[in-house]
C-alpha cells in the first residue's frame, strides 16, 4: 500500500516500504546495495520537494517525469557500503574498480556518500562528499581586507565592482552549429538502427565537450576570484531565472549562472549572497533609484550624475549590501570598506571623484 501525501506525492517512508515490497517480487533487486536502492526514494523525494517549491514560487512546474533507463546515469552510495583504499573503489555488491583520483582526501575527513554517474559519452565518474567537522560557525570572522561584488548577466557573464567585466566565453557559441547539425541528422535517422545510435554517441560527445568547456571557463574564472578575494558578494540567483529565452544558446548560458556560483562558494574564504531586489535600479554612489529596461546598458543617475555600465553600477550595489550585512553579523570591515557611510552624508559632501568601491555604508 502506498499512500499519497495532500500534494499527490508520495512519501520517502512509503517509497521505502514499497521497495521492500518490491524485492520480494523482483528477486533481482536483491544482487544490489540496499542503502543505494534507498537512496532512490530520497532523490525522488527531493524531486518531489523541489517542485512543489516552484509551484508555491509561481512556477508552472508540471509533474515528475518518468527517468528513462537510458537518461538514468547516476546512482548513490550513502553512508555506508564504499570505501577508498590503494587507488581502488570499493563497492559493496559491485566490487573493486581501479580510480584515477584528481585530489587527495583531507586525513580528518569522512567520506559521506560516493556519487557514481556515467557520463553521456560512457566515461565513469566517482564524486566524494566529505566531512571535514568543520562548521561554517568554525570559521573564524576574518577582517577582510579584499572584497568584491560580482554581477552575473547576459551581455557579459560576470562584470564585477573593481570593474572588470568577463563576456560570455565565444567558444561555447562556436560549438553550437556542430551540435545542432547532429541533432538534425538524428532526428532524420531511423529509430533504433545503428547509425542513429552512432549519431547520438556523437551528439552526447559534443554534448560533453560543450560541458567540459563551460566547466573549465568557470572554473578558472572562480579561482581568479577566489585567489584575489577575502569575500565575495554575488545577488541570490531568482531574479536570473525569470530571464526566460527558449534559444538553444541561451539556454546553454542560463545553465552556467548556478554552477558558477557554486565554484565561488567553495573556493572562497568567505561567500554571502545578498537579496537581489533594486540592484540594478539603485544608484551606487548616491542610492538614487534609477529604473531601466534590460536594454538599457548604462546607469545614468540625474542626481549625483554618475554614469556607470549598469552591470557595474549593480556589481557595487551588491558588495555594498553584502558590507552591509557583514558588518551586522560582526564581521570586521576594513576601514577602508568602511570610512564612508554613504547614506548619511549631507548631499553637497559627495564627491563624484570617490572611487566607487568605498561606497560601503555601515549602520
Ligand atoms: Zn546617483
Amino acid at each position: 500500500m502506498v499512500s499519497q501525501t495532500q500534494n499527490g506525492f508520495v512519501t520517502r517512508n512509503d517509497l521505502n516500504y514499497f521497495l521492500t515490497e518490491l524485492k520480494e517480487q523482483e528477486p533481482w533487486l536483491y544482487s544490489y546495495h540496499s542503502k543505494m536502492l534507498q537512496m532512490v526514494s530520497t532523490q525522488i523525494d527531493g524531486a518531489q520537494k523541489s517542485l512543489i517549491q516552484l509551484r508555491k514560487n509561481g512556477y508552472d512546474a508540471k509533474s515528475l517525469k518518468f527517468a528513462k533507463y537510458s537518461k538514468y546515469r547516476t546512482f548513490i552510495y550513502n553512508q555506508s557500503g564504499f570505501k577508498i583504499q590503494d587507488g581502488f573503489l570499493h563497492l559493496s555488491k559491485i566490487g573493486k574498480i581501479k580510480i584515477i583520483q584528481h585530489r587527495e582526501i583531507p586525513d580528518n575527513a569522512k567520506i559521506k556518500q560516493v556519487i557514481v554517474t556515467k557520463s553521456k559519452s560512457g566515461k565513469w565518474f566517482a564524486c566524494l562528499t566529505i566531512d571535514t567537522s568543520e562548521s561554517i560557525m568554525d570559521i573564524p570572522k576574518i577582517s577582510f581586507k579584499k572584497a568584491v561584488g560580482i554581477d552575473v548577466g547576459i551581455k557579459n557573464f560576470a562584470y564585477d565592482s573593481n570593474g572588470n567585466q568577463t563576456p560570455n566565453p565565444h567558444n561555447l557559441k562556436k560549438m553550437l552549429k556542430p551540435l545542432k547539425r547532429i541533432q538534425r541528422k538524428v532526428s532524420r535517422q531511423k529509430k533504433g538502427s545503428n547509425n542513429r545510435l552512432k549519431s547520438i554517441l556523437k551528439m552526447q560527445k559534443i554534448h560533453e565537450k560543450i560541458a567540459n568547456r563551460r566547466k573549465d571557463f568557470q572554473h578558472k574564472l572562480s579561482t581568479q576570484y577566489a585567489k584575489n578575494n577575502d569575500v565575495i558578494f554575488v545577488e541570490k540567483l531568482e531574479k536570473l531565472n525569470m530571464v526566460k529565452n527558449h534559444k538553444l544558446a541561451q539556454s546553454i548560458m542560463d545553465a552556467s549562472w548556478g554552477t558558477f556560483i557554486q565554484k565561488l562558494e567553495y573556493k572562497c574564504k568567505l561567500f554571502v549572497e545578498v537579496p537581489a531586489k533594486n540592484t540594478t535600479i539603485d544608484c551606487s554612489r548616491c542610492g538614487n533609484k534609477v529604473p531601466k529596461s534590460l536594454a538599457v546598458r548604462i546607469h545614468r543617475c540625474n542626481l549625483c550624475g554618475l554614469v556607470l555600465d549598469r552591470d557595474h553600477n549593480a556589481s557595487i550595489n551588491i558588495l555594498n549590501k553584502g558590507l552591509n550585512m557583514s558588518a551586522k553579523v560582526g564581521y570586521k570591515i576594513p576601514q577602508e570598506l568602511r570610512e564612508v557611510t554613504l547614506v548619511e552624508m549631507p548631499r553637497h559632501q559627495r564627491s563624484k571623484k570617490r572611487p566607487s568601491t568605498y561606497l560601503a555604508v555601515v549602520h
